[in-house]
């Protein structure tokens, strides 16, 4: 585990034009020398252009999806060593919506960390649990079982990868988890990776839902939070940097 991280999620947002102010302001405003490290996760149309923009300097850059197999008959779909010959370091699995809106299952979202691993990248592997689930006292189940999928299909390679608990609930909605439950849940997260060993229990965990140069500190501050997955917030260059230099 290094510093803390800061990754932002620009989700199925941007273009060309806008994309070039957000990348180019980000690269001037973040020092080279910086102890945190920040990433930007685009559309992956955008690879090409984050990679050009941020090339050589302390942002490096991902992608928010990934096919779970190498290569074949499946149209539409990305392959993770697509991905990497853009220079990508890191690779969003899991994410709330790809569970809620297209159907990923816990078996898709570990298959997919196993192929972003295998292409020499970071996945980020994604958690969280709905309000209802929250409500019935299974909020903790939900993402113990959810990591425990990952981990059951790429094994102790578990050490390689940035985890990010992410409350449905929270996701886009203004609403974030307060620091005292993140840290919470954090720490079941963290428990449970260290039973796959030290380097497991020392991955970062990110913490994602609605986060907020104003929040941010607080966040960051808990013992177990390595860092944040930033939505919304990570389309402005200001509140972004704010965020990372929280
Ligand atoms: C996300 O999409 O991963 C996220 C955390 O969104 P937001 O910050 O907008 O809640």
């Amino acid at each position: 585990m290094l510093g803390k991280l800061v990754v932002g999620n620009w989700k199925m947002n941007g273009d060309l034009r806008h994309n070039d102010a957000l990348l180019a302001g980000l690269r001037a405003g973040w020092p080279v020398r910086a102890t945190r490290e920040i990433s930007v996760c685009v559309p992956f149309p955008y690879l090409w252009q984050a990679q050009a923009a941020l090339s050589g300097s302390a942002i490096s850059w991902g992608a928010q999806n990934v096919s779970e197999h190498a290569h074949g008959a499946y149209t539409g779909e990305v392959a993770a060593s697509m991905i990497a010959e853009f220079g990508c370091r890191y690779v969003i699995v899991g994410h709330s919506e790809r569970r809620t809106l297209y159907g990923e299952t816990d078996a898709m979202v570990a298959a997919k960390a196993g192929a972003t691993l295998q292409a020499g990248m970071t996945p980020i592997v994604c958690v969280g649990e709905s309000w209802a689930e929250r409500e019935s006292g299974a909020g903790e189940s939900v993402v113990v079982r959810q990591l425990d999928a990952v981990v059951s299909r790429i094994g102790g390679r578990i050490a390689e990868t940035v985890v990010a608990y992410e409350p449905v609930w929270a996701i886009g909605t203004g609403r974030s988890a307060t620091p005292e439950l993140a840290q919470a849940v954090h720490e079941v997260l963290r428990k449970r990776l260290r039973e796959h060993g030290e380097a497991a229990g020392n991955v970062s965990l990110l913490y994602g839902g609605s986060v907020k140069a104003g929040n941010a500190k607080a966040l960051f501050a808990c013992a177990d939070i390595d860092g944040g997955l930033i939505g919304g917030a990570s389309l402005n260059v200001d509140e972004f940097l704010a965020i990372a230099g929280a």
